[in-house]
């Protein structure tokens, strides 16, 4: 990977053996295998040994879960906050573990919508709930950079399963939450 980041370099037309820029295929290549750390991990080991049994039948909301990600088409961050909430069907998890899953996500080549249900259809999977809705916000820096050079235009996606689908008042509920949070 480091000749190919040196290659790039060139490429660019800048000179890789000047000094500031002699270690930089070292770095780029540790953090780009960092920010994409997701593909590299085991889900059901970061979830491992958090659900728990519970009567609790209503509604659990994560909110403002910050995230990182790396937009698929350009290779340039987006990131923002994620919103998470769930009616639990007698399972739950550890409320650290929604963090994670978004982490676990997040750490690839990605776009929002897909992130947006990737991580819905994760925490339907692990816990069979009643219903899931997420949020996600974020500022993509290919929009804001390059293009159409949008500095303060958020993007919002959500995803929503189950009674969150099916039934407006839980929707409007979460929605609700989700506002007030935000603002
Ligand atoms: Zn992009």
């Amino acid at each position: 990977m480091q000749d190919l980041i040196k290659n790039l370099i060139l490429k660019l037309g800048e000179d890789p053996l000047r000094e500031g820029l002699l270690n930089t295929p070292k770095r780029v290549e540790k953090s780009l295998n960092f920010l994409t750390g997701g593909y590299k991990e085991n889900l059901s080991k970061i979830i491992n040994n958090a659900i728990f049994e519970s009567e609790n039948n209503e509604m659990i909301i994560v909110k403002d879960i910050e995230f990182y990600s790396l937009c698929e088409h350009h290779m340039l961050p987006f990131y923002g906050k994620c919103h998470i909430a769930y009616i639990p069907d007698k399972k739950i998890l550890g409320l650290s573990k929604f963090a994670r899953i978004v982490d676990h996500y997040s750490k690839r080549f990605q776009i929002q919508e897909r992130l947006t249900s990737l991580i819905a259809k994760s925490i339907e999977e692990i816990l069979n709930p009643i219903g899931v809705g997420v949020i996600m916000e974020a500022k993509h820096l290919c929009m804001m950079m390059r293009g159409v050079q949008k500095q303060n235009s958020y993007a919002t996606t959500s995803a929503l399963r189950g009674r969150f689908k099916s039934d407006s008042r839980t929707r409007n509920e979460f929605l609700s939450l989700v506002n007030k949070c935000m603002s």
